[in-house]
């Protein structure tokens, strides 16, 4: 969002002190709000644009994989074997913090931990998920390689992710951030950072100025509107999903990720059908911030549950709806502290895997900004120095 000179002023005259502020209420900036609600005598707030959820965070499909957006053979081709192992063990982690929530605070957001299948299109994919499954057992991650498809609907086989599981995302987002008990302004975008040396921090919404000793900015496709310094680094990305009426059976038992993860889908409790992905065939049209779904888009999901599950294509369609991913240029996530800016920290492109990051990106956002631990194989350095692995992979 722009900010024009004669919008530039607070409508209302509230001021409010607090330590931390975070900006954005998906996952991350939930699960900060969590994270610091841990932590003694610290007055924190957080804001958000529209609802808490309303972002990608209640747009997605519910998936909570273990992983990147790669396969664990490829992940190692990308980035090396210690970098794939340390991100593929902090999702495992975050799959674990996830189910220790729901132990602690209960269940309300239809948390299932099915196991997932990834599913090969083709001999190749199926290759690269027998070498994903021998190279995760040699670094003890549990695995089942199937060389045939276990759903019998002419997929070539599959990788069996026990630890897999699905849920109803904005019932937890909204549940993590009830939990933390901070005060929460929602329909309050943050419409400018100042960061003033005699004053310090403030943000300034429509109807206030808040003063702050340190920023959370979970903002993570949104971050290039609010802060300059992302817009060569995070970059808006449209996802599109259906979900049927209820069918008659369940013809699905675990959360599944097709063709590299282009199509995914899962069928929910009531038996809806959800699908989403077929990006790839319009990768041209689903890019910036525009919050619609493509009839071509749509077509083409349609004509994938034609030709895979053909029972579902049969029962009509209740909801379609599309959500803004952030991604980077190395598809890794960016967390840190902004360079000229000190006291403003950040977690974002969470390069649509941002459920499977998202508790444990939160909590390592906190112990960044707050402990000054340093955030790994997700470091902002790496953009800063002249050989980074976006460069070298380009
Ligand atoms: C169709 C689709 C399917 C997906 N499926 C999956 C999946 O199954 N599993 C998975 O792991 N990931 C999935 N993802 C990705 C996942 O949804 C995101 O990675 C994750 O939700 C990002 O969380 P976030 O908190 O960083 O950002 P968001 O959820 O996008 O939250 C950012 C928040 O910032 C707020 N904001 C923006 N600007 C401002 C401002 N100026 N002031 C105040 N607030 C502001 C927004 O309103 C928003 O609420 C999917 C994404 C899409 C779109």
């Amino acid at each position: 969002m722009t900010l024009s000179l004669w919008l530039d002023k607070p409508s209302g005259k509230d001021r409010l002190e607090i330590d931390i502020a975070i900006i954005g209420g998906g996952i991350v900036g939930a699960g900060c709000a969590y994270w610091l609600s841990q932590r003694k005598n610290i007055k924190a707030a957080l804001f958000d644009a529209g609802q808490i959820a309303s972002g990608a965070s209640g747009r997605n499909a519910g998936f909570l994989l273990r992983g990147m957006h790669s396969y664990y053979n490829q992940a190692i081709k990308e980035y090396g074997r210690q970098i794939s192992k340390e991100v593929f063990q902090f999702t495992e982690e975050n799959q674990r913090l996830i189910a220790e929530f729901a132990e602690k605070h209960g269940n309300s957001f239809e948390y299932d931990r099915s196991g997932s299948y990834l599913l090969a299109c083709s001999v190749e994919e199926l290759q690269n998920l027998d070498q994903s499954a021998e190279l995760m057992l040699e670094d003890g991650f549990e695995v089942t390689y199937l060389k045939s498809d276990p759903l019998e609907r002419g997929y070539y086989g599959a990788l069996l992710n026990p630890g897999d599981a699905g849920l109803h995302p904005a019932k937890f987002v909204r549940a993590v951030a009830e939990a933390s008990g901070i005060a929460i302004y929602d329909n309050e975008p943050i419409i400018r950072i100042d960061n003033n040396q005699q004053s310090g921090l403030s943000l300034i919404t429509p109807k206030r100025i808040v003063s702050c000793q340190k920023i959370l900015l979970c903002t993570n496709a949104y971050a290039p509107l609010l802060e300059p310094w992302f817009t060569d680094k995070v970059r808006p990305v449209r996802g599109q999903i259906l979900v049927t009426k209820p069918l008659k059976k369940k013809i699905l038992d675990k959360v599944c990720y097709a063709n590299y993860g282009w199509e995914y889908f899962r069928q929910l409790p009531d038996n809806r059908f959800l699908l989403g992905g077929c990006r790839e065939l319009h990768i041209e049209d689903e890019v910036g911030y525009t919050d619609q779904v493509t009839p071509q888009l749509q077509a083409s999901l349609e004509d994938y549950l034609k030709e895979r599950f053909p029972e579902a294509a049969g029962a009509s369609v209740d909801y379609r709806w599309s959500g803004i991913m952030g991604f980077s240029d190395d598809s890794l996530p960016i967390v840190g502290e902004l360079p000229d800016n000190p006291g403003i920290y950040f977690a974002v492109a969470c390069n649509g895997h941002g459920m499977g990051y998202g508790i444990n990106m939160s909590r390592l956002l906190t112990e960044v900004a707050l402990d000054g631990k340093d955030a790994g194989p997700f470091s902002a350095k790496r953009l800063l120095s002249p050989c980074t692995p976006s460069k070298l992979s380009s």
